[in-house]
């Protein structure tokens, strides 16, 4: 592996495009399948419970494996990881993944979506191992709701010093998820943009997905973000912006008064395949190519039977030129709850 930071910013060999002619860009590494929460719309209590076999460690991929398979993909195009989880924050040794990324050729943006609850003793760490941006997931800033949301676990106190401690180490333009629900979270909303305008953070506001199979999705839950836009724009005028890159998941918008920045999420009403570009590893080394997959490619295998880098490659590629999946546009929202078939859950590839 090299060490020189100029490869860095080397170009893919090749570029890999999916049978929709959809270029590989972003990976998305599940780095454990733990969590220290207990959301009710990604990993219920009782589901989830004290007995739950979670991976066990020789289950989960190695750092060289994750490395080697990141290095696979970067040479097919992709430029941007993602850390994420479970809770990407348990991993304690997670610096020394990063620097293993930040070296691969090619790739420019690392970052890490996370729950915030133990980012203020890390953030300095990983920002200095060359993690670049983090995103935060907080559904709520009243503390009632962000109770129930982390399904009685979090303590909004100190997300929100993950926040300031991930600003302060340059983990920045930093990212604020909220998944909002009716009748659970969608009327502390405005509080939470109040919180956050003028801080240079970007909230984005995400309709509730019928992810998985054990969240108890349902279609009324879903708060359409045309109906968040109105609410918003009634208390703040905003302006639409362009999107950063082909592909970017988030509609943005200014505000008006120059406060900042929002986005809304929208896949459940107004889905975007079209640029879908993310492909998704779990942490037991399972490739996704949608969020909702009813199955992966184990790569773990291949690696473990001593494939080498150029077999590794060629399995990618192969897997992405497969690619037809447009889950979100094929399916139509009225008909989702009926959907049948089981698809991986959030937990295990991280959203
Ligand atoms: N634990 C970390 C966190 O919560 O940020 C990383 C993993 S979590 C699965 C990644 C993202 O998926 C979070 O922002 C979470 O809110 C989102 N998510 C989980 N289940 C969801 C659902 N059913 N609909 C929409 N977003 C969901
Ligand atoms: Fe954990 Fe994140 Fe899922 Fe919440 S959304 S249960 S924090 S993995
Ligand atoms: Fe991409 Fe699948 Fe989501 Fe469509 S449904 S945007 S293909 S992950």
């Amino acid at each position: 592996m090299s060490t020189d930071p100029k490869e860095a910013r080397e170009p893919a060999t090749r570029v890999a495009r999916d049978a929709l002619q959809r270029p590989l860009h972003d990976l998305r590494i599940s780095v454990l399948d733990q969590c220290n929460f207990r959301c009710p719309y990604c990993m219920p209590e009782d589901e989830f419970h004290a007995d739950y076999e979670f991976l066990r460690r020789s289950q989960r991929l190695t750092y060289d494996e994750i490395l080697r398979i990141a290095r696979a993909a970067a040479s097919l195009g992709v430029s941007k990881l993602r850390l994420t989880g479970g809770e990407p924050l348990l991993d304690k040794n997670l610096p020394t993944l990063v620097e293993g990324l930040a070296k691969i050729p090619g790739v420019d943006d690392i970052a890490m979506t996370t729950n915030g609850m133990l980012l203020a003793a890390n953030a300095g760490r990983l920002a200095a191992a060359g993690l670049h941006r983090v995103t935060v997931s907080l559904d709520s800033l009243d503390e009632d709701v962000f109770r129930r949301m982390s399904g009685g676990r979090g303590d909004l106190n100190k997300v929100l010093e993950g926040i300031a401690a991930a600003t302060a180490a340059g983990l920045t333009p930093l990212k604020i998820n909220v998944v909002v629900q009716r009748g659970v979270n969608d009327r502390t909303v405005l509080d939470l943009l109040e919180h956050f305008r003028g801080t240079g953070h970007i909230v984005r506001l995400i309709e509730f997905m019928d992810v998985g199979n054990q969240n108890g999705w349902r279609l009324d839950q879903v708060v359409p973000s045309q109906q968040l836009l109105d609410k918003v724009q009634a208390r703040w005028p905003l302006r639409r912006l362009d999107q950063n890159y082909p592909g970017e998941v988030a509609r943005r918008y200014a505000y008006v008064d120059g406060e900042g920045e929002i986005g809304f999420i929208s896949s459940v009403t107004d889905p975007f395949c079209g640029d879908c570009s993310r492909a998704r590893l779990s942490a037991d080394g399972v490739l996704y190519t949608c969020l909702f997959a009813n199955r992966g490619t184990d790569l773990r295998e291949s690696l473990r039977v001593g494939a080498d880098d150029e077999e590794l490659t060629d399995v990618l590629s192969q897997i992405w030129l497969q690619r037809g999946d447009r889950y979100s546009e094929l399916r139509r929202p009225e008909v989702a709850e009926a959907h049948v078939l089981r698809k991986v859950e959030m937990y295990r590839i991280g959203g």
